[in-house]
């Protein structure tokens, strides 16, 4: 499989080191995290609605608007030491609040309900399992994901990915995530690999993109939405999907043999 001329950004050097490790993303890089998310808002705002007698619009934009101000007052890495279920309590709580709907217990279960609701609209993107399967064995292969301890392992499991990957390391459990150097110093400590000898896989410039480059690695940026290319930040790499990264792989290893 030949790599399209737009998905390498960046010329191999015949110096750079064989590619030795390959590290993902999870949320919008192997699984649609977004739209699960998205489903399940949209789930609860129309039960409680009904429940209520309120408009499921309404109910929805507030939820909205509850989380991003709750999100952008958080400083990083905040919803991740809170956790998924203790920000989910709050945000029903202020949301309920607004139309007041006052219940000391009704937050909680309407937490626990939207986590479920969210589970059940989880879906691994189409390519994601192809990808993996055909990486799994090649060389080691560990993910790293971002987010709350109670929630990004056991998605991990529930998704069946698990069995892919050698090590998995989780922003919650460490109290470090992506960008944060000492995740990627950690996986090359697991794996026994130099930065120069792993690439990343993501969707998230910040976290993903730049978080690899900074601690030496190359990087492809899975930008499904066909976003902006940004001018401060060059990935090796940018595809729609996950299709091109045994390609991007074998040419990485391939370039290294031939060197
Ligand atoms: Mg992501």
């Amino acid at each position: 499989m030949q790599l399209r001329e737009e998905t390498l950004l960046r010329p191999e050097s015949r110096t750079d080191r064989p590619l030795a490790a390959v590290a993902f993303d999870m949320d919008d890089t192997l699984c649609d995290f977004a739209g699960s998310e998205a489903a399940a808002r949209k789930a609860m705002a129309w039960r409680l609605a009904t429940e209520f007698g309120l408009d499921p619009d309404l109910l929805h934009e507030t939820y909205e608007a509850i989380d991003q101000r709750r999100l952008a007052h958080g400083a990083s890495g905040w919803w991740t030491r809170t956790g998924a279920l203790a920000h989910r309590t709050e945000n029903w709580r202020l949301t309920l609040q607004r139309f007041g709907v006052e219940d000391p217990e009704l937050p909680l279960i309407l937490a626990r309900e939207h986590e479920a609701i969210r589970r059940r609209h989880l879906y691994l993107f189409p390519e994601a399992l192809p990808v993996l399967r055909a990486l799994h064995g090649q060389l080691p292969l560990v993910l790293i994901t971002n987010g709350p301890a109670d929630n990004q392992r056991s998605q991990a499991e529930l998704l069946g990915l698990t069995a892919f990957f050698d090590h998995i390391l989780v922003e919650g459990e460490l109290g470090y995530g992506k960008p944060d150097p000492r995740v990627f110093r950690l996986a090359e400590e697991r794996v026994g690999a130099p930065p120069e000898a792993w690439l990343m896989v993501g969707d998230n410039l910040r976290a993903d993109v730049a978080g690899a480059l900074a601690a030496g690695w190359r990087s492809v940026w899975v930008n499904r939405r066909g976003a902006a290319r940004p001018a401060d930040l060059a990935p090796h790499f940018v595809v729609e999907s996950l299709h091109e990264v045994p390609a991007i792989v074998h040419h990485l290893r391939g370039a290294a043999r031939s060197a």
